[in-house]
């Protein structure tokens, strides 16, 4: 196996795999390594696998098979039970992560990328003459031109570099799958009160054969004050008594608003490794997938450039466009985020009882603003974050 590349890709997540893939559509002769330090489909992935069809659809080209459930009913519940939904035909949908990133890689195999799935990289060398250097745990290394990290949120890699190397404002998050949970097929459920999920909120969103994804996530301040274990346990009994457990497991959302340094030289972050969620509904798959596109574009360009100062600068454009086109908007809803976890259950409460009472039909935007701006003053001021 060769060990100089022209670029090195870590993670075989959504963000990894759309960065391959940009980059060996747009110029299919560079030469590629994807290593992953597991065989990412062969896991449980710790995700609810929630997305929004058409963003989703506009970030990949959607293979049979990786949709598990159109979904068109969103409920939400505030602490006291009262509850809202709304209703947008297919609007969302579950996937099927392994499935699809399953798929995605073999694409990259076929296209000529060298996937090197099962070793973890503990290491990337600052810039050496015109490569970096990419070590691993079994003692081997690798150099490319460009290095493209899309590790998630918690490999911790770059740290010799000015960059962020583990994203900060890391949000705790379990979850189950369980069956006979009773949940309909096309809808997705998301709970919210401070004693129920501090920071957070919890959901129950479908699975095959009348099983669950039911899990919690925690603001980042409450990672060591609050059992999220516990948490979900007392969730599951009040909610979905006659759901029975199969597995349980937990993960990280990186949920930082701020913007950060995603880039240096010959060095991208993407998708989580660049906290490229959205803060305010935590939501990564398809943010990593836009995020591991531009990175891919962004490290062909920092590949292809003339002069090494030139390739520096596209780092530096390259975190501009992330912030235009998601960071700018990431930060509003981070601020939005912050506001809104500071209200009493109560007001949400009342404001819940209240839109329930607009038949769904006529719960358009404007009317929900003109109902609040008297009665809760609060949520609609943690709103201006939006304006
Ligand atoms: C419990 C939970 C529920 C979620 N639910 C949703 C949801 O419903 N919808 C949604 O849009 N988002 C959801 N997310 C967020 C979403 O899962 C992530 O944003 C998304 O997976 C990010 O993709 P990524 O490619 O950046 O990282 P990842 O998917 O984490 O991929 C990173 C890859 O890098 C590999 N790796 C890590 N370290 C190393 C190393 N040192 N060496 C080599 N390889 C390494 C990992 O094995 C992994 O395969 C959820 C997250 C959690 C934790």
């Amino acid at each position: 196996m060769s060990l100089v590349y022209d670029i090195i890709i870590i993670g075989a997540g959504p963000a990894g795999l759309c960065a391959c893939l940009k980059i060996l559509a747009a110029r299919p002769a560079t030469s590629v390594l994807l290593v992953d330090k597991v065989v990412p489909w062969e896991k449980p992935i710790a995700c609810a696998e929630g997305v929004w069809t058409d963003q989703f659809r506009e970030a990949v080209d959607v293979k049979p098979g990786w949709v598990r459930f159109n979904i068109s009913t969103v409920v939400l519940h505030s602490a006291d039970g009262s509850a809202i939904s709304h209703t947008a035909r297919n609007a969302g949908c579950i996937i099927d992560r392994a499935r699809m990133q399953s798929d995605m890689a073999s694409r990259c195999a076929a296209l000529g990328a060298v996937l090197r799935l099962g070793v973890r990289v503990i290491g990337i060398e600052p810039v050496a003459g015109s490569t970096r250097e990419v070590r691993f745990a079994d003692g081997t290394c690798a150099h490319a031109a460009v290095v493209v990290d899309a590790s998630g949120p918690i490999a911790g890699l770059g740290k010799k570099d000015k960059i962020v190397c583990k994203p900060p404002d890391l949000e705790p998050a379990c979850f189950v799958i369980a069956e006979n949970a009773g949940i309909e097929p096309d809808a997705i459920h998301v709970y919210l009160g401070r004693d129920l999920a501090p920071g957070g909120y919890a959901w129950a969103f479908p699975r095959e054969k009348n099983a669950a994804n039911i899990g919690i996530v925690l603001g980042n301040s409450y990672r060591a004050k609050v059992n999220i274990r516990e948490k979900l346990d007392s969730f599951l009994s009040k909610n979905y008594p006659h759901a029975r457990v199969l597995g349980r497991f937990a993960g990280t959302i990186p949920c930082e608003g701020r913007p950060i340094a995603i880039a240096a030289p010959r060095l991208l972050k993407a998708g989580d490794a660049a906290s490229a969620v959205n803060p305010f509904t935590r939501a990564g798959i398809v943010e990593a997938m836009e995020s591991g596109t531009m990175a891919g574009a962004y490290a062909l360009k920092t590949l292809l450039a003339p002069t090494a100062g030139r390739g520096s600068a596209y780092g530096e454009e390259y975190r501009k466009r992330w912030y235009n086109s998601l960071g700018k908007k990431h930060g509003k809803l981070s601020k939005t985020k912050d506001a809104l976890v500071k209200i009493p259950d109560a007001d949400y409460d009342k404001a819940f009882a209240t839109l329930s009472k607009i038949p769904p039909n006529k719960r358009s935007i404007s009317k929900i603003i003109g109902l609040s701006l008297g009665r809760f003053p609060r949520l609609v001021l943690a709103m201006r974050h939006l304006m």
